[in-house]
Parts: C-alpha cells; structure tokens; sequence
C-alpha cells in the first residue's frame, strides 16, 4: 500500500497521554498531563448547561458567537491596553489546538523557515512540518532557561516567516522579560516575520509579574498573533475552547484555515466562556492564588525529598532536577520507575526537545487538590526511604 503521510507515520503518541495511559494502569497519582483535577467555576459550567438545554445547538458562526467574539476583544483591552475589533480580529477555535493548526496552516508556506524556541510543546513541530515549514530551533535549557540572544539573532534571516512563541513557557514555567521580549520583537521586525503567540497561560502567572503579550510591542500588532485557551483560564481543559486574536489580514487566511479544520465550535461552550471572560478580578487574583498555593505546597514536599526545583513564574508546572536520587540515567527512566514503583507519574522534560535534550530534569503538575499533593508526596517518600534502605 501506499505511504501515509510521514509526518505523522509511525511517530510516537504524546507523552501526555502516554503518562495518563500509565498513570491509569499503574493507579498512579497522575502529576504528568496538565490539568486541574477540580472543574473550573459553577456558574460558567451553569451557563454551558442551561445554554445547551435551551439552544440552539446548530453551527454558531464560523468566526464564533458575536458575544464571545466581543469578550475576547473586550479581555485584550481589560488586561493588556489592546483595542481589538471583534468583527474582523477575533477568531473562536476548538482549544488552542486548533488555533495553532489554523495559523500554521495559514501563514506558513512550503519552504517557510519558522524559529522555535526549545523546549517544544509537542503539537509544534508537527504542525510545522506537515505545512512544508523549515523547523530553526533554537534552545534554553535547565536550570536557568536562558535565551541565547546570538542563538536566537542567528536563527532569523530572510528566509524567516514566523516565529512560534510560547510565553508563558510549558514546561519551563518561564516568563519572558520584558528585555527578551523586546529583543525578539526587535527581530520580527527587521526580518519582516509574523509572531505566533501561544499565550494559553497568560493568566496564570504568579509573584506580582504581569503577563504582557508581544503584541504591544512597538511593531508587532499587524505581525502578531495571539492565543489564548479558555481551558487554561477556567480550569475547564476538556472543554477546547480557544480564541485567537490579530490584525484583520492575519486573520482572514487564519479564519479560512478554520473553516475547513472544524469550522465552528460547540455554542454552548462558547456562550458560557463569554460569560467566564467577563468575570470581576477577584475570580482572576482568585486563581493566581490558589495557583501559588498548590505551586508552594508541592515544591516544599519536593525539596524535602530531595528534588532540585526550579523556580516557576507561572503555568501549572514544576521543573526538578533528579540528580543524586538514584531514579536512574535519563528522565524518561526515572518517570518510568517513579509511575510504575512510586504510583506517581510525572512528564520527562526531555520529551519536549529534539536530538540531544538535557535528560536530568522531570516536570509535575502542581494543579491538584491538596489531598492529592500530599498523597504523591507521601508515595514519592516511601518509595524513595525504601531505595535508599535497599542500598545501604
Ligand atoms: N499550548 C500550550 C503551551 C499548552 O500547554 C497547551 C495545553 N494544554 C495548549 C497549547 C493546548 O491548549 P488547548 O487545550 O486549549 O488546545
Ligand atoms: N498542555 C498539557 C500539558 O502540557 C497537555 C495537553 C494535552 O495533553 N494535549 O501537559
């Protein structure tokens, strides 16, 4: 038979879903996949079913309701100074997912060189491929995450289309500064390159620091995209609602590409998430604090034990170095020991980059109840007191 499309032949399943399938064979505490184990807010959940029972649940428009449309626009004016039109700037997609194929899709042309900043969140490099793009990687690495400013200046040339960023950063917890942002603007600008912003932590970021998207750098508002994912923002991940927002000519194409991925959105959905996005501070501070609070809770238990952690501005993730533990060679042994001997799963930090990843460090998700937090941490104890017990 014929070959299926090699981008996608034979290339492993994510390593989210991978640890989850673990995690549930092992009846393991699961602190691999990003998501918070206590749905987001009961009105907004409220407003999705009372929409869905009274309707309509026939195709919303293509572009996403004129109300949620409206409250994005609204959002990036609230947050971030932004005056967006709702009508010819906002687009509704299923998840960030999907508003990452879209603009992939459509405004990256065979041949397209398209920076990225290692490590990768794993829908990336895929996407890329699969539209003709040239993948220019470049890295930060643990512990400090820094960017290579002459890494990064070496990686844009004319050939540049696009650069993918992704800030705040999965799994590196790290928020760009203002320098690093500016620098990269900077770049976007003087080799003419669109900016694909994956922002789906914008909201979740901690210790005073404030979000602020690329997009307002001087420059970059008709060369930006931004996107945002109301399942990070309401704790709602199963939900796959995302929005992407930027000049009427990116979105255009971007709104073509949607119209032949999924074309619409569930609208019931999309009503409540126009509702969530209108929510007082409180809900937002809300959520930043209770954030920091699982974050401190489970970096203290793991210091305790042992685990180098690293700082963490935002996302739902800590990074640890393994060294010394005796967990094994590489990350992806020690996540497997760890789910399969200690009953917690945790993601290998290796997954995220290409050829030659740093193998020290493993990412846990912090979004859990306390009870669970506490749990993992007593299993990561016991295990690690027996291991030790064995090899004295
Ligand atoms: N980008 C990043 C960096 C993520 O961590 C995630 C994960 N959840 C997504 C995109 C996808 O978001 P969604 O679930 O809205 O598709
Ligand atoms: N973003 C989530 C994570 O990093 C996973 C989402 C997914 O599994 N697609 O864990």
């Amino acid at each position: 038979m014929k070959p299926t499309n090699p981008v996608f032949t034979g290339i492993d399943t994510t390593v989210f879903e991978t640890m989850s399938r673990l995690a549930k064979a092992h009846y393991a505490v699961n602190l691999g996949q990003g998501f918070p184990d206590v749905d987001g807010p009961e009105d907004i959940r409220k407003v999705a079913a009372e929409a869905l029972i009274d309707g309509p649940n026939q195709y919303p428009p293509m572009l996403g309701l004129p109300e949620l449309r409206e409250a994005v626009a609204e959002a990036n004016l609230r947050f971030y100074g932004l005056d967006v039109d709702p009508q010819t700037e906002v687009l509704v997609t299923s998840g960030a997912t999907e508003a990452l194929a879209d603009c992939i899709l459509s405004l990256i042309s065979p041949g397209d060189e398209v920076v990225l900043i290692e490590p990768l969140y794993d829908c990336y490099l895929p996407l890329v491929r699969r539209a003709g793009g040239i993948p220019v990687r470049v890295r930060v690495t643990p512990p400090e995450w820094a960017l290579d400013r002459d890494a990064l200046a070496d990686a844009f040339s004319d050939k540049t289309k696009a650069i993918l960023l992704n800030n705040p950063m999965n799994p590196t917890a790290k928020v760009f500064s203002e320098d690093e942002l500016q620098f990269i603007a900077d770049l976007c600008v003087r080799h003419d390159a669109y900016a694909i912003c994956d922002e789906v932590y914008e909201h979740l970021v901690f210790d005073g620091k404030v979000h602020r998207p690329l997009m307002t750098f001087e420059g970059m508002r008709e060369r930006s995209v931004r996107i945002g994912s109301a399942g990070k923002t309401f704790s709602l991940t199963g939900w796959k609602v995302g929005y992407v927002t930027g000049p009427a000519h990116l979105m255009d194409p971007i709104a073509k590409a949607h119209q032949w991925v999924t074309f619409t959105t569930p609208p019931n959905l999309q009503k409540a998430v126009a509702y969530g996005l209108k929510k007082g501070n409180d809900y937002y501070d809300g959520l930043v604090q209770d954030l920091t609070a699982k974050r401190d809770r489970m970096a203290r238990g793991l210091e305790g034990l042992g685990f180098s952690v690293l700082p963490c501005a935002a996302t739902y993730f800590l990074t640890c170095g393994i060294d010394g533990l005796g967990l094994g060679e590489t990350d992806v042994e020690a996540c497997e020991t760890l789910v399969k001997e200690a009953g917690v799963a945790a993601v290998p930090v290796s997954a995220f980059y290409g050829a030659d990843a740093p193998t020290g460090y493993i990412r846990f998700c912090f979004c859990k109840q306390d009870a669970v937090i506490d749990e993992a941490r007593a299993r990561l104890s016991a295990f690690l007191t027996a291991e030790r017990a064995e090899s004295a």
